[in-house]
């Protein structure tokens, strides 16, 4: 497995891998590796002859109070993971060879970044959408492998794919959640014990709107209700969004259907976490 840290390295590599004709999936993340990051991973191996795997702590997707800095960090562990699952190269930049010094250039996909968690990390999608941008420049992957873990992030990406035209197919991957229903995610490990049980509620809360909308409820109103009162039940937890809305655009909706997102953000104590189901009509 190679490791490169520099974008030229990475890219001649990239070529080579192409050169020899093979299909190339790029999986993004930011390290701190679990096994939602490594479904990504088995999908991109199922679908493609070589596996590129960036680990990026995105400085300029984190908001100036933000958990940038005590983000988790660790590399070596991360490199022994996938060294096992198989991938053929991690791409590892500093943030200096991401961003050249002086850097004025963004992609933005206005419209959707403002939404949901855009609404509430302002430029945190901006930052998405311009780094995400730089890899796909920089590695020149036919597919990208992304967690429908982060709607919002997915819809935004595959926008800026259709409107900037990138040859790049977008692979989205089922949220892979712990034995008790939390998703996984990186920032997990920031929660106390106590505050790991309270976090489930995010879970029980969208299982409780899937629930009404399979008893009929349609009245998007309504449902964000249901899924609001699981909630008011934790104390602990404080409510950013509760939102049904339409998985493209992230417009709210008023009429919930078979595709609509229900997507939840919460601080359980400091930590911001994320959840979200897409709800389906039965037959
Ligand atoms: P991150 O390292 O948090 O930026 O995530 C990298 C990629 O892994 C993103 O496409 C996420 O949506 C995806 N991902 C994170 N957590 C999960 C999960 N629990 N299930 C599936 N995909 C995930």
């Amino acid at each position: 497995m190679k490791i490169c840290t520099s974008i030229a390295e990475a890219r001649a590599a990239s070529r080579q891998i192409r050169a020899e004709r093979k299909r190339l999936g790029l999986v993004p993340t930011m390290g701190a590796l679990h096994a939602g990051h490594l479904s990504l991973v088995r999908a991109a191996k199922a679908r493609c002859a070589a596996v590129v795997v960036s680990i990026f702590v995105n400085p300029t997707q984190f908001g100036p109070k933000e958990d940038f800095a005590k983000y988790p960090r660790p590399f070596e562990s991360d490199c022994a993971v996938l060294e096992k699952e198989g991938a053929d190269m991690i791409f590892a930049p500093t943030a200096d060879e991401m961003y050249a010094k002086g850097e004025i250039t963004w992609v933005t996909v206005e419209g959707p970044s403002e939404k949901l968690d855009g609404r509430s990390r302002p430029g945190h999608f901006r930052g998405v959408t311009t780094v995400v941008a730089k890899l796909f420049h920089g590695i020149e992957p036919e597919v990208a492998f992304f967690g429908q873990k982060d709607a919002a992030q997915l819809a935004v990406i595959r926008r800026m794919v259709r409107d900037l035209n990138f040859p790049v197919e977008i692979v989205s991957c089922p949220i892979v959640r712990e034995p008790d229903g939390l998703a996984m995610s990186s920032r997990n490990a920031y929660l106390s014990p106590k505050e790991r049980c309270s976090a489930l509620v995010l879970n029980r809360s969208l299982q409780e709107v899937e629930k009404a909308f399979r008893g009929g409820e349609r009245d998007a109103r309504a449902l964000v209700q249901s899924g609001r009162a699981v909630l008011a039940q934790e104390p602990e937890v404080r409510l950013d969004y509760f939102e049904i809305v339409d998985p493209e655009t992230l417009d709210p909706l008023a009429a919930a259907s078979g595709k609509s997102l229900v997507a939840v953000a919460a601080y359980v104590g400091s930590t911001r976490l994320i959840d979200n189901v897409v709800l389906e009509s039965r037959g």
